[in-house]
């Protein structure tokens, strides 16, 4: 069984841009509506000759009722699935509550999490990423999923312990 990395986090963090990226395709839908992907979606991806499985989820509103108000069914099963799992954030929009809701229900789980910055292209990174802190999760990595920056060295981190 290849290694699982599940992304996840509120509609329109770029969940979509980075598995296009990974996975070389153009399959996930990518749009600017929050929310279009409406279902978890598997790729095939490699890195550096190591083959992995990555999970594109439709996005976390913060509308869903249930265990936890701020995950969505089927972000909870890529959850669940996943061996290492990227909490990706948007460094152009800043904390916001529906983070903090993923970031409380992700801490309790005994699996590698990876907070991911997206959007750092033309801002300054360290500075917009810095309230991110905030979520109890450690490190930042920050990316540019659409262009690329970062992605490197953040899946070299994900994948070095499976
Ligand atoms: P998802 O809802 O989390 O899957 O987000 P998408 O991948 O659909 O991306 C949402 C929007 O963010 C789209 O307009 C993307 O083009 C844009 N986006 C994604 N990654 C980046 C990035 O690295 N930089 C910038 N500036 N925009 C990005
Ligand atoms: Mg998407």
């Amino acid at each position: 069984m290849l290694p699982v990395v599940a992304l996840v986090g509120r509609p329109n963090v770029g969940k979509s841009t980075l598995f296009n990226r990974l996975t070389n395709t153009r399959d996930a839908l990518v749009a600017d509506y929050p929310g279009l992907t409406r279902d978890r979606k598997y790729g095939q991806a490699t890195f550096e000759s190591r083959q992995f499985i990555v999970v594109d989820t439709g996005g976390i509103t913060g509308d869903e009722e249930g265990i936890d108000k701020h995950m969505s069914q089927q972000s909870l099963l890529a959850v669940e699935e996943a061996d290492v799992v990227m909490f990706m954030v948007d460094a152009r929009a800043g904390l916001l509550p529906a983070d903090q809701g993923i970031a409380d229900y992700l801490r309790r789980l005994n699996k590698q999490v990876l907070l991911v910055a997206n959007k750092v292209d033309g801002i300054d990174g360290d500075s917009e990423s810095a309230d991110f802190y905030s979520l109890g999760i450690g490190t930042i990595y920050q990316i540019a999923a659409a262009h690329g920056r970062g992605v490197s060295q953040l899946m070299t981190t994900a994948l070095s312990p499976l």
